[in-house]
């Protein structure tokens, strides 16, 4: 069975970590299994080239752009290769376009169309770890071309997938997934495992572990992925992402997420007629805005409050979008607010349970917490606050749902 491993920027961000890394490898290989390995671009790299680019043009070229950022993972990936040679065990860094990554030509956010191993194979054949420049593969046109910021896991994920590999090992600065963001919550413990679903709603809400195409592609080809700390000793525990996670004895929820990237903007006093929604996020849509959640309340005399939520970074052009329609379309006021957080209680337990809900509501209000908002999917309650009460709120849900308690089995 072929091993595929990932390593990202930070476990490669100095020499010394580069060959710490190799260490790891050459050790895994001398166990005789074909190894493939993905390397990101070391530490803040590619950061550094998008501001190159950035102050030659203001608005480089997409095709150059990729170029440019490529050459980032291809020095990880050759100094990769150097170090683990230099341990005594065969290695040989590829491109993508070497390794056979070919994708559409969507510069900047490319999609993989399919990998051709046969490269990849030969160096196996010859003893080689083949370690391959993550994020990056060629256009038909042989183009250098990239898969979106932190796409090196999804580079990984699809290797996985052709190597037929028995699950993806991605190494990291964390060591795993936790019931919440441990920098906010001490007691905050590692996941064994969770479910991809729960993995891809954790993703949305802001949980940054993992690239989400990276997530989708496992469960699409049903490879588990282990997540794990490069930092960590060699074969210390993760968390796998799998298909499907056995419930827990009791159900529960799987974990907490925090979204600080939210800012809202509420249209008062609507006319309440069919039409409304569609002539705003329409234009909205167009501008390239993405709208995450949208409420609308019914109010008095036919008049109603319409409230979506943006990133802080789309919010100015997103004003600058709705000014105008709210105009049109009658409304009182247009406001914004940019200090607000989200917190999301996620786990596929609470599809058929009820009680989540007001156990959170019940919670947040003894603390004297405001709700702005709140939307739900099947396996997420999703609450809105004032920013200055999203990491108080984490602690009190974390407690509140017993997320510190180890489960008994
Ligand atoms: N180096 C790329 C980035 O920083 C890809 C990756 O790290 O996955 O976005
Ligand atoms: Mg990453």
């Amino acid at each position: 069975m072929t091993v595929v491993q990932k390593y990202g920027g930070t476990s490669v961000g100095s020499i010394e970590r580069l060959q710490a890394v190799a260490a790891r490898i050459a050790h895994r290989a001398a166990q005789g299994r074909p190894m493939a390995v993905v390397v990101s671009a070391m530490g803040k790299t590619t950061d550094e080239l998008v501001a190159l680019a950035g102050a030659v043009s203001a608005r480089p070229p997409r095709r150059e752009m990729d170029m440019l950022l490529a050459t980032g993972e291809i020095v990880s990936s050759a100094l990769l290769a150097m170090a683990v040679r230099e341990l005594g065990h065969g290695a040989v860094a590829l491109t993508g376009a070497q390794a056979g990554v070919f994708t559409d030509d969507t510069f900047g956010r490319a999609r993989i169309r399919g990998i051709d191993t046969e490269r990849i194979q030969r160096e196996f054949a010859a003893g080689n770890v083949v370690i391959i420049a993550g994020f990056q593969g060629a256009s038909g046109e042989a183009d250098f071309t990239t898969l979106g910021r932190g796409g090196s896991d999804t580079s990984a994920v699809a290797l996985g997938a052709a190597l037929h590999a028995q699950q993806v090992e991605i190494y990291t600065d964390v060591e795993g997934i936790y019931t919440t963001d441990p920098r906010i919550e001490p007691d905050a413990r590692r996941l064994a495992d969770i479910a991809a679903e729960e993995m891809l709603e954790a993703a949305a809400q802001g949980a940054g572990v993992m690239h989400p195409r990276a997530v989708e592609l496992g469960l699409l080809y049903d490879i588990p992925i282990v997540v794990a700390s490069s930092f960590a000793a060699d074969g210390a525990a993760g968390t796998v992402i799998r298909k499907e996670v056995l419930m827990e004895p009791e159900d529960r929820v799987r974990t907490i997420a925090l979204d600080r990237d939210v800012a809202s903007l509420t249209l008062r006093q609507v006319p309440d007629r069919p039409g409304i929604a569609a002539q705003l996020f329409g234009p909205l849509a167009d501008a390239g805005i993405s709208v995450d959640t949208i409420v609308q309340n019914a109010g008095e005399d036919r008049l109603t409050d319409l409230t979506f939520t943006v990133s802080h970074a789309d919010l100015e052009q997103a004003r600058e979008v709705a000014a105008p329609l709210a105009r049109e379309l009658g409304a009182a006021e247009l406001l914004h607010d940019h200090d607000l957080v989200k917190v999301s209680l996620i786990g596929t337990g609470m599809q058929s349970a009820p009680g989540y809900a007001a156990l959170m509501f019940r919670t947040l209000s003894d603390a004297d917490i405001n709700i702005e908002l709140i939307t739900t999917s099947e396996i997420r309650i999703t609450v809105l606050l004032r920013s200055e009460q999203g990491e108080q709120a984490v602690q009190l849900l974390h407690r509140a749902f017993a997320l510190d308690q180890p489960v008994s089995t």
